[in-house]
């Protein structure tokens, strides 16, 4: 029998979990793609809906979740400010219930659980590059503290879960991520700037753009999870995955606008608070143990992005 044949994705729906569904299915595997729909969309996984090993399952990880798995990927979580500030006490029921009961389902049934933990575990870096070994910055009563503390107790969660129960766990701290799918209003700074310069709208620059990010195209992201959840058991991390390329805010509105060929200018915006000034991956663990590195650049990244964003706003949708 193949290893790890019956996999859960939860957080299916959404942006990562659609790419990573795909990639499960090509590789023979029986897919339970699980989400309660609140950012994803079932329109993200239409294409595999009628596939013989694919299943759709509406449900909350919040509550108890009793069925047979191999493998779990635990995606399900809001992941832009918009959208996990919503509702912020949603958001930590989501990564701390939910993680609770995914690990209690992997201890029952022995599967294997990958955790999505993020880079924003480190807060605003006071180290730079960021190593797994530093352990944060987190400002515990602001906006954004319902999503990085609850990620943090997650990693928690799985760490205890491994140590007093032996539960076979894998920790990714994932760096922002693009790609096609993402949803067209999470207020993220790639699908912002895209739909912005396809209207030949302002380029909404927060601050004076010199703050910076890496940026990790969706392809490369869901590699990286496959090898991970496939490494050896003594393998835990927690592993950074991201695109080591760092750009400031301006060069990627300059980017976008260069590759959309908008007549969009920049205008400054305030500075959102607790926005982190720097972030950028140090992927050497990833590199040592999974013997991965992402392949893709990023104006290579943007151009299928600028493509599918160009789709929805012909079809009226962004
Ligand atoms: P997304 O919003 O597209 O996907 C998250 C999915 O989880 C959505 O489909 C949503 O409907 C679902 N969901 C939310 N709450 C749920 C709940 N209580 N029960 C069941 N389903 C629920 O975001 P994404 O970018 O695909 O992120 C996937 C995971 O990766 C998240 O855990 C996120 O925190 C993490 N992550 C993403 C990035 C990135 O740049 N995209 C960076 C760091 C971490
Ligand atoms: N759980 C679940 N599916 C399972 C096993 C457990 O959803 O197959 C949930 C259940 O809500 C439980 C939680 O996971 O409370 C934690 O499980 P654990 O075995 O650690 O705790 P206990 O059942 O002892 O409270
Ligand atoms: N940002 C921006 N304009 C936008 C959206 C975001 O300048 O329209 C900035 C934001 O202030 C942050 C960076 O882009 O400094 C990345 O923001 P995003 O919300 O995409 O991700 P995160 O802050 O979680 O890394």
């Amino acid at each position: 029998m193949q290893l790890h044949r019956r996999v859960l994705v939860t957080g299916g729906a959404g942006f990562l979990g659609s790419h990573l569904c795909d990639r499960l299915i090509e590789q023979g595997r029986e897919v339970i793609c699980l989400d309660n729909c609140f950012t994803g969309d079932k329109s993200n996984v239409y294409h595999l809906i009628a596939h013989p090993r694919f299943e759709f399952m509406r449900h909350d990880v919040t509550m108890p979740l009793y069925i047979e798995v191999d493998s779990i990927y635990n995606l399900a979580c809001p992941a832009s400010p918009i959208h996990y500030q919503h509702d912020p006490v949603q958001t930590l029921k989501t990564s701390v219930h939910g993680a609770i009961n995914m690990l209690g389902l992997a201890k029952r049934t022995g599967a294997r659980i990958l955790q999505a933990s993020t880079s924003e575990v480190y807060g605003d870096p006071e180290i730079h590059p960021q190593t797994e070994d530093y352990w944060g910055n987190v400002n515990p009563l602001g906006p954004r503290a319902c999503y990085d503390e609850g990620k943090r107790c997650a990693e928690t969660l799985c760490m205890d879960y491994h140590r007093q129960h032996k539960v076979a766990v894998k920790i990714a701290r994932i760096f922002n991520t693009y790609g096609p799918r993402m949803h067209p209003a999470d207020g993220r700074v790639v699908s912002n700037f895209i739909i912005q310069a396809l209207r030949d709208r302002p380029i909404t620059v927060y601050g004076d753009g010199s703050q910076t990010r890496s940026f990790c195209y969706v392809d490369d992201m869901v590699e990286a999870f496959l090898l991970l959840m496939d490494s050896p058991d003594g393998f835990i991390g927690p592993v950074n995955l991201g695109n080591p390329g760092e750009f400031t805010i301006r060069e990627l509105a300059e980017t976008v606008v260069e590759l959309t060929g908008s007549a969009s200018k920049i205008e400054h915006r305030p500075l959102p608070q607790d926005d982190p000034k720097q972030r950028q991956p140090d992927i050497a663990l990833a590199g040592r143990e999974l013997d991965w590195q992402p392949a893709t650049s990023l104006r290579e990244g943007l151009k299928p992005t600028i493509d599918y964003f160009e789709g929805l706003v012909r079809e009226g949708v962004a």
